[in-house]
């Protein structure tokens, strides 16, 4: 099963950077650790969740950001994953709201800001909410899910065909199943499309939690190399050299990555064979520099 996702949410991209790195570092081997700017780019990533069939445990959303507050974030994801946890992370101006949304938003806990130390501010009260998560999660159903009317042919044909091939799948009936008819939705299929035929595509997800602390990572785990590891034009944390990073370089010097680990490789055998090979320049020119 793929491991359940936790998402953080806030604006400001130093606070986010922070959370998820501290989530990485005590959650990483267990779940995996998303994060998003706004609610609104959370929400996108929670259809495509929706749609891989992946579970979320929790939410740990900041209350002040603009367009959408972390409560309205919250209200909305609530629908779309409503037994996953929900925490609120606010700045002591904010705590009224916070207390406020307990109450009608369902929100689980809210937590100050600053969170240091994460041992004593962030993580017991996490590990509580991960805990009573856990002792009522049932892992979904991983293969293939057929999504019709039951009364269509073409619905029949596509479980006939399953079927025959002894492939297991999940029949949602779209009269009968809000999930159904939300899935339909997320996958932007109208009636005259069903049935809709949902199925795990595998090697999209990069495993790279052991590397949690070590390498710069983006949201979905791939590693960030050269122009990407800049921030507002500023170079990465820790980088102590005078010259950006190389192209396929990481946040530490004289470490590359290439090929489908790499955020924004094109996933292709060929692709991976042609990093390597343009990587060993760098590598030649990194090691002109040190020796
Ligand atoms: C189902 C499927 C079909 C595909 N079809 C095509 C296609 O038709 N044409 C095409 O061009 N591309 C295709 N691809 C994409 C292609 O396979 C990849 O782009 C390519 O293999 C990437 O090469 P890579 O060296 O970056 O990574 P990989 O080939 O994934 O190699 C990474 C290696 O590292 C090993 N590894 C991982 N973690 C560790 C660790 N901690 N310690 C040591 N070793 C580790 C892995 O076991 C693996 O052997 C397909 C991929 C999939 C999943």
């Amino acid at each position: 099963m793929a491991k359940p996702v936790i998402l953080t949410v806030d604006d400001d991209p130093e606070v986010l950077q922070a959370v998820a790195r501290d989530l990485r570092q005590e959650y990483g081997d267990r779940y995996r650790i998303l994060r998003a700017e706004s609610g609104a780019g959370a929400l996108e990533a929670l259809e495509q969740i929706k749609l891989r069939n992946q579970p979320v445990a929790l939410f740990l959303a900041d209350q002040r950001m603009p367009h959408m507050s972390g409560v309205e974030f919250l209200e909305q994801a609530l629908s779309m994953f409503p037994d996953a946890k929900r925490a609120l992370l606010t700045a002591y101006a904010d705590t009224d709201a916070a207390i406020r949304a307990i109450n009608t938003t369902k929100i689980d806990y809210y937590l100050m800001k600053p969170w240091d130390p994460p041992q004593e501010r962030l993580y017991p009260v996490l590990n509580d909410l991960l805990d009573d998560w856990q002792a009522t999660f049932h892992p979904p159903f991983e293969g293939i899910r057929v999504i019709g009317n039951r009364w269509s042919p073409q619905s029949h044909q596509a479980k006939d065909f399953l079927a025959r091939n002894q492939i297991p799948y999940q029949w949602m009936d779209i009269k009968l199943s809000p999930e159904a008819q939300q899935l339909a939705e997320y996958a932007n299929c109208d009636k005259l499309h069903l049935p809709l035929v949902l199925f795990i595509f595998i090697g999209a997800q990069p495993h790279t939690d052991w590397l949690d602390g070590v390498v710069e990572k983006g949201d979905r785990g791939f590693i960030l190399t050269g122009p990407d590891l800049q921030l507002n034009g500023r170079r990465p944390k820790g980088w102590t050299l005078e010259r950006d990073p190389y192209l396929l370089e990481t946040n530490i010097p004289g470490v590359f990555a290439v090929g489908d680990v790499r955020q924004g490789s094109v996933k292709r055998v060929a692709s991976s064979v042609g990093e390597g090979s343009i990587c060993v320049q760098f590598v030649h020119q990194y090691l002109r520099n040190v020796v």
